[in-house]
């Protein structure tokens, strides 16, 4: 997670509309007044099966994504005898409000970014152990937060500069998180890093937020993902993998309700395979509960918000095909 900088709810309301997305729903038609109310037929929501042995991919475009969304699932995979494998796309240094929170510094430096980076990093090890996830491999990619939509556009390929982060003024990742030498800060390179991983973990299921998710760095994580997956298919055709999309920004959600059940958002369908719902176990829940607080950056500025994912379920969707043409002239991401 990372703020939806001062959006509004109306200006929301219109981001998704240009988004153009199958899955965002239309007001409902008002029923004819003579027309008989029929009785709702009560079918049970679908269930994510997670299969034993299950290889899960998730990936985070800042630290604590992961839990917010997945949480539960990888616990669960982890307890059916699978492998876990969480890629951050960027360490959520770039967040002037939770570095000036943190640090108590009214114009944040370079150095600043950085260490509330590093700060980010350590904290999603600590939830990964509270998680019972101590094995799992973590890979922080150290791309650009708050940037990544623009490498979806103009920042793609070698034709031009590399994007700099006004954050920490970095056009590239730092050494240690390089997965490929001379990486920089271009669309191409983060799809090649994760076709890199793909090819490396064979994942059985891949968890990726939505696009329409409205925060610009999880839509655009979207595209990279289904790019790096075309990538991986041009040469291995065989490849098949379970997608299945989490969301964390949707309007206002999930405060609609506040009891223990995490309902979809209202307002989005639920893609291709309809909203499926995975049951944690109360133990599960309360794990959840304690990995997100050791988010400390992002309990102190927004505990509230972390606190309402550790609910009695996680949702999920699959995707309806999509066909990802990357770089692309129009970026669905950037504007929101
Ligand atoms: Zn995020």
């Amino acid at each position: 997670m990372n703020r939806i900088c001062g959006r509004t709810a109306a200006s929301a309301l219109a981001v998704a509309a240009f988004v153009l997305s199958p899955d965002l729903q239309a007001s409902a038609p008002r029923r004819h007044k003579t027309q008989a109310a029929k009785p709702a037929v009560q079918t049970p929501p679908p269930v994510l099966e997670v299969p034993a042995a299950t290889r899960l991919l998730v990936i985070a475009p800042h630290p604590d994504d992961e839990v917010l969304g997945a949480g539960g699932l990888m616990q669960r995979v982890k307890s059916t005898g699978g492998t876990v494998r969480v890629v951050y796309l960027t360490d959520g240094d770039g967040y002037p409000e939770g570095v000036k929170e943190e640090d108590h510094v009214e114009a944040p430096t370079a150095k600043d970014y950085l260490g509330y980076g590093k700060q980010r990093r350590r904290e999603a090890r600590a939830a990964l152990v509270r998680l019972g996830l101590a094995d799992a491999f973590q890979t922080f990619l150290g791309f650009p937060d708050g940037g990544l939509c623009r490498l979806t556009r103009e920042y793609w390929s070698d034709r031009r500069a590399a994007y700099r982060s006004p954050y920490t003024r970095l056009n590239r990742p730092p050494k240690g998180e390089m997965l490929r030498p001379a990486t920089q800060y271009r669309g191409e390179d983060l799809s090649q890093e994760l076709a890199l991983i793909i090819g490396d973990f064979n994942p059985t299921m891949i968890a990726v937020p939505r696009r329409e998710d409205q925060h610009a760095d999880h839509c655009a994580a979207w595209y990279f993902l289904n790019d790096a997956l075309n990538d991986v298919r041009r040469v291995h055709p065989e490849f098949t993998t379970d997608e299945i999309n989490y969301i964390v920004h949707f309007n206002t959600w999930p405060f609609e309700e506040e009891g223990p059940r995490l309902d979809p958002p209202p307002g989005l369908r639920g893609g291709a395979s309809g909203w499926m719902r995975l049951a944690l176990t109360p133990t599960e829940t309360r794990s959840k509960r304690q990995a997100l607080r050791r988010f400390t950056t992002q309990m102190h500025v927004m505990d509230w918000f972390l606190d309402g994912f550790a609910r009695s379920n996680e949702v999920f969707s699959r995707p309806r095909p999509f066909r990802v043409i990357l770089p692309s002239r129009r970026s669905p991401c950037c504007d929101q």
